[in-house]
């Protein structure tokens, strides 16, 4: 199903699309495709299906010949991508008797498993970042009787943190290897985190360039760059994809050039975008001339793996890497750094407003949006939106509502 989601979006974007529109979409599909191409042979060669959390990098499971599945990415890749999107099986998990209210994130894949979609050899996630998470892995442990490692990850950000969790995830790795019969190989595994460190670098170059006006990205290059990174961190693929992007944006740096045409209104997005229909981002950017200049899976970076000396230096980094993710950082830590640095980044990339999108799943920040609306105001004078959604079902807060929404706050700016 992703694989052909995938190539039909890549063929209309190909076929419609001019040859410069929306680069970061057409090369994004050419990569997700490929990598899910090479997947999709191997699953049928035999090789053991792993699903795994978003918060547990892609490119650590490439210490085993696998096939690794996001189970998140899986639920908002297709309902971004299809028809009615994950619909179907939200219900299909309501009718099961998971609760409503829940992340439809893993609700997607979950009904998907119930309807016999997969056959996971093995699931690995951590126990973070939410509830939700928590309360959802345990159905394909204990309703489709799925071997499961859970890797128990910390609150606090400090030293024996690390450490603990650079334990669990070489004794979860070690599990999962014994679950799959393979011996994790540290060597790939050293080499895949090596792939990603580039990346780290070639991201945090684009970051830096956001601050110039206009801002140098189209709003979709957020989407897609979190996608892919979630999907195929650890390959060449997602290596290239930002090597590509990385020029496409220096020349629109150089030249002042918008995506969209005229850049009106800089946007900070906290939190999510809408999944459920990521066309959004092009509309924003193009009738409004709204630059969202990223969102929650855009702003969290780590420092580079060290992966010179010996395995527990890498684990170490790994373990660092894992616990300051997006949703992991502001799921686990107090409300005060959060809008510090949301006060910050309001500052280094003059943003003229926050747009924050309160999911109806996340109840862990849903007393958030009202203390930073009230710290931007006094801080740094701009104002915040507040939209409640549900960032896979366009039934709880539709497209139009959302450009309804939108479009009046944009009136109030100026
Ligand atoms: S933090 Fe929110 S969006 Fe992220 S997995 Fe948990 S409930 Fe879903």
């Amino acid at each position: 199903m992703l694989l052909d989601a995938t190539s039909a979006t890549k063929e209309l974007v190909e076929g419609i699309l001019p040859e410069q529109g929306v680069p970061s979409l057409r090369i994004g599909m050419q990569k997700m495709e490929s990598v899910l191409n090479y997947y999709v042979n191997k699953a049928e060669e035999g090789l053991p299906v792993v699903g795994y959390h978003f918060s547990f990098p892609a490119e650590y499971l490439k210490c085993f010949d696998c096939v690794p599945v996001c189970i998140e990415g899986t639920s908002y890749f297709l309902a971004t991508f299809l028809e009615g999107g994950s619909e179907k099986y939200y219900d299909m998990m309501h009718s099961y008797g998971h609760p409503f209210h829940t992340c439809t994130s893993q609700k997607g894949t979950m009904g998907m498993t119930l309807d016999d979609l997969f056959k996971f050899d093995s699931l690995i996630s951590p126990t973070a970042p939410c509830d939700c998470t928590i309360a959802s892995y345990p159905f394909f442990k204990y309703e489709k009787k799925f071997p499961l490692v859970l890797i128990d990850m910390p609150y606090l950000q400090e030293e024996k943190s690390y450490q603990y969790y650079a334990d669990q995830l070489k004794a979860g790795l070690i599990k999962l290897g014994k679950i799959i019969g393979q011996d994790p190989d540290y060597n790939k595994l050293k080499e895949a985190i090596e792939i990603e460190n580039q990346v780290l670098k070639l991201k945090l170059e684009i970051f830096e360039m956001i601050k110039s006006k206009p801002s140098p990205i189209s709003n979709l290059y957020n989407a897609i760059s979190a996608g892919l990174t979630m999907f195929t961190a650890g390959t060449l693929e997602n290596l290239n994809f930002h090597q590509e992007m990385l020029k496409v944006v220096k020349n629109r740096y150089k030249n002042k050039k918008h995506h969209g045409g005229e850049e009106k209104i800089r946007s900070i997005w906290p939190y999510m975008i809408t999944f459920f229909s990521i066309d959004l981002m092009e509309w924003l950017d193009w009738e409004l001339g709204l630059s969202v200049l990223f969102d929650i899976f855009n702003y969290n970076f780590f420092d580079p793996i060290n992966t010179k000396s010996d395995l527990d230096s890498m684990f170490y980094g790994m373990s660092k890497k894992s616990m300051g993710l997006p949703m992991v950082r502001q799921s686990t830590e107090f409300f005060g750094p959060f809008i510090e640095y949301c006060i910050n980044f309001a500052k280094d990339y003059s943003a003229d407003c926050f747009i924050y999108t309160q999911s109806i799943a996340c109840k862990q920040f849903g007393s958030v949006p009202q203390l930073l609306r009230e710290a931007l105001r006094d801080e740094v004078g701009i104002p915040m939106l507040l939209i409640e959604f549900d960032a896979g079902d366009a039934r709880m807060t539709s497209l139009k509502s959302f450009k309804e929404k939108i479009s009046m706050f944009t009136q109030t700016l100026s």
